[in-house]
């Protein structure tokens, strides 16, 4: 039933800290469409465009970052940089007057990949609620 599907489903994609795609992506093992870089953030093109402008923005040393739900106050200084990083990519963008930021934390969120990330999107006129 669809109770244990879901059951499953997030299973699946718990948080298990082990490493991710994105570390690929970090250490340029696999190609990405880099949007802006600095000394502690990446931001990339998503390979699943949910809108014309579709960019995750990471910390490169993830730190216990799995998902939000597992900041504590050490990362409050990294979550600022990712959500101003946020507006620069917005800006890099031309989306900077109406763009929307979502991170999806755990499975209930279906958050799929555990090394915290935002996502910026924009560029169409974005609807609310989100599913
Ligand atoms: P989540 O569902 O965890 O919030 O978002 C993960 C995002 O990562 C998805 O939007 C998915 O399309 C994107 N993604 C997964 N694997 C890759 C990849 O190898 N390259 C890029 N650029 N994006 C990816």
């Amino acid at each position: 039933n669809n109770e244990q599907a879901a059951a499953k489903a997030a299973a699946v994609n718990a948080d298990s800290g082990a490493p991710t795609i994105f570390d690929k992506i970090i250490n340029k093992e696999i190609p990405s469409s880099i949007v802006y870089e600095d000394e502690k953030v990446l931001a990339f093109r998503d390979i699943s465009p949910q809108a014309p402008v579709h960019v995750l923005v990471i910390p490169k040393f993830r730190d216990g970052l799995t998902e939000l739900g597992k900041a504590d106050a050490r990362h409050g200084e990294i979550l600022g940089q990712l959500l101003y990083a946020a507006k620069i990519v917005a800006e890099k963008e031309g989306i900077a007057d109406g763009f929307r930021v979502v991170i999806n934390s755990g499975a209930s969120a279906c958050q799929s990949v555990y090394h915290l990330h935002l996502h910026v999107l924009g560029g169409r006129q974005m609807n609310w609620p989100p599913g």
